[in-house]
């Protein structure tokens, strides 16, 4: 592996806006364990480094032969009820990727291979922030080729007007759910994920579901693992989790997470603007599919020291300052 130096989130100030971004991987390998939401059974986790222009890419380490890899990418999307599960065509899957890949995005890791020994990536606190430690703790290394972008061109929007991306200078989300629902009812949030933003303001939101659809969603044969360890449950309008919420609108937070998931499966760091109105899993993968339908719609390019330094502090946007 090519590996010119260490590079720690803190050190992006020192970007000289001549400077090119370098793709990142992690250091060294690191593993978890924890459960899986829908089965309920027990999943190990290995992050290990990988070269340049390798991307992300899941291996099942449960499966022999060559059907055990699949790449993080939006058109090996084979389901979206409720998390978003890839597969490779020949019934190899890997559910519920999206908080993980959420975590890879907002660290700036570009390659990667995740190692599982089962279908699903382990549910953890429900959150990013369990990944975002994983690769805190070995920290990331620069690697000799420039990372790769895909600059947004032009609008695009999904069918149902639902999910839209537009130009700008940097990944930026701005969000609005809207639940019939007192706890959770409307709420709207515009977040730049840039200069480790994703980690203060968004790693930490959970997963969340309703009382009286847990029933239902265990009929079905899903959420098997899921508890109060890993989602916040509400039921009428209360959060039934003892300790309460990791912020008061940890409900948009983790859409905005979920979206920052789903759009990291274009294989690159998306530098434009996303809006979602009452958005999920679906929304998100079809907007990908939208914006590669139209080759006009983005292009390739390297990040410059200077596209980092001028998104630097539009990390927060005023109107989340003030709720915050
Ligand atoms: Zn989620």
């Amino acid at each position: 592996m090519s590996i010119s130096k260490v590079t720690k989130t803190s050190d992006r100030r020192l970007l000289k806006p001549t400077d090119v971004v370098m793709q990142r991987t992690i250091k060294t390998s690191i593993n978890c364990s924890g459960v899986a939401l829908h089965s309920g059974s027990k999943v190990s986790l290995t992050l290990l480094p990988a070269e340049a222009d390798t991307g992300i890419v899941f291996r099942r380490t449960d499966i022999a032969g060559k059907g055990a890899e699949i790449k993080a990418l939006w058109h090996n999307v084979v389901d979206t009820r409720m998390s978003t599960t890839l597969g490779n065509g020949e019934g190899v899957t890997v559910g519920t990727v999206e908080h993980l890949m959420a975590a890879l995005s907002g660290c700036g890791v570009d390659n990667l291979v995740i190692e599982l020994n089962g279908p699903e990536v382990p549910i953890m606190d429900g959150s990013s922030q369990p990944f975002v430690f994983l690769v805190d703790c070995v920290g990331v290394v620069e690697q000799n080729s420039p990372r790769r972008v895909i600059r947004i061109l032009k609008t695009v929007s999904t069918n149902d007007g639902a999910a839209m991306i537009s130009p700008g200078s940097h990944l930026s989300l701005d969000i609005e759910i809207d639940f019939d629902n007192d706890m959770v009812s409307k709420q709207s949030l515009s977040i730049g994920v840039v200069n480790g933003s994703f980690a203060k303001e968004l790693a930490r939101a959970r997963t969340f579901g309703f009382l009286h659809q847990v029933e239902a969603l265990r009929a079905a044969g899903l959420v098997k693992g899921g508890s109060l360890d890993n989602a916040v449950v509400v039921s009428g309008d209360k959060v039934i989790n003892e300790e309460g919420l990791r912020y008061e609108d940890e409900f948009v937070r983790h859409k905005v997470l979920d979206a920052i998931g789903d759009l990291y499966l274009s294989g690159a760091q998306i530098i434009g603007n996303f809006k979602g109105i009452c958005s999920g899993h679906a929304t998100n993968n079809a907007l990908l599919h939208a914006l590669f339908e139209d080759s006009d719609s983005w292009e390739y390019g390297e990040l410059s020291g200077a596209d980092a330094l001028s998104a630097i502090d539009g990390d927060i946007f005023p109107d989340l300052a003030e709720t915050a």
